[in-house]
């Protein structure tokens, strides 16, 4: 089914192997859409998780999504940088003209600690990333996308911003800002057709899940197998998510199908809040 045909979109956080944004990116272009996917490109700060994207793995995933018949442009943004931001949307207008599906994935988190032990400098680049990155991106992508026929605009969050853990003040209220700028987007845009949805993923299988197993195993003094086992327990279809299955809920939330859908929150968690 190519419901998404010719529609274009912009992936961000799309630059890392085995990542959502990377799913994603394969998922429209499997529905017939042109994807532009972005991603930091330079080394990231100290504090950052290991393993963010580069150039070279971009324009490898960009490759890869253009053997599925679309066109895929890959573009080095940090979405916390405003000029970063515009010069990209400036890529897709000219290389596309407009855009209709904005999927704001990137997302991180830096030296997770308790408040009074959280650096400023983690607090501030977590809410940069996360909070401020899709607000950037909302709002230099909307003069774009009301060129187009309606618009999607689908945004990353977490369980995180419904149920918060210790150690993750600044995740959590990042991603909790996201939802909040969902909704109240959701009904600014309405009058031009376009929707606005957060996705929230519980426990999904990356190398950003990865890397927080091996923290939280430093933290609880015990093996990363061992806080995969206790999470597991407390996931009742007992076992993590995978990043194709975000993947699904984002295109159906940007295929026409969706099109009374707007301001909602999904959860995606194996049912991990109900425990
Ligand atoms: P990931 O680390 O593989 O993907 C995040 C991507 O964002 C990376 O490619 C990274 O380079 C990019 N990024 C980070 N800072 C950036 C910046 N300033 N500008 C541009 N790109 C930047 O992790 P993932 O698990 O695939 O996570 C994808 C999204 O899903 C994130 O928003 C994350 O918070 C969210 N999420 C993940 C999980 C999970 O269990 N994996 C759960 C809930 C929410």
């Amino acid at each position: 089914m190519a419901r998404l045909k010719d529609k274009v979109a912009l992936v961000t956080g799309a630059g890392r192997r085995g990542g959502i944004g990377e799913a994603i990116a394969h998922r429209l272009a499997r529905e017939g859409a042109h994807v532009v996917i972005a991603d930091l490109t330079e080394a990231p700060e100290a504090g950052v998780h290991p393993g963010t994207g580069t150039w070279e793995t971009l324009q490898a995933i960009a490759r890869d999504v253009q053997a599925l018949g679309v066109q895929c442009v890959p573009v080095g943004a940090d979405v916390t940088r405003p000029e970063q931001v515009q010069a990209m949307m400036q890529q897709v207008a000219t290389t596309f003209g407009r855009l209709d599906i904005l999927v704001n994935n990137a997302g991180t988190i830096v030296d997770p600690a308790p408040v009074w032990e959280m650096s400023l400098t983690a607090w501030e680049r977590t809410m940069a990333v996360n909070a401020t990155g899709t607000f950037l991106c909302c709002k230099y992508a909307l003069p774009l996308m009301t060129r187009g026929e309606g618009g999607r605009i689908v945004n990353i969050a977490s369980i995180a911003a419904e149920r918060p853990r210790p150690y993750m003040a600044a995740y959590a209220a990042g991603k909790a800002a996201v939802v909040a700028l969902t909704q109240v987007l959701a009904q600014e845009v309405a009058p031009y057709g376009i929707t606005v949805n957060a996705v929230l993923p519980g426990d999904i299988d990356t190398p950003m899940k990865q890397w927080g197993f091996i923290l939280e195993a430093q933290v609880l003094n015990t093996s990363p197998e061992e806080v995969t086992r206790r999470l597991l327990d407390r996931i009742p279809l007992r076992r993590l998510g995978r990043p194709e299955e975000v993947a699904h809920l984002v295109a159906f939330l940007a295929s026409p199908e969706a099109a009374f859908i707007t301001g909602q929150a999904y959860r995606l968690t194996g049912g991990r809040e109900l425990t």
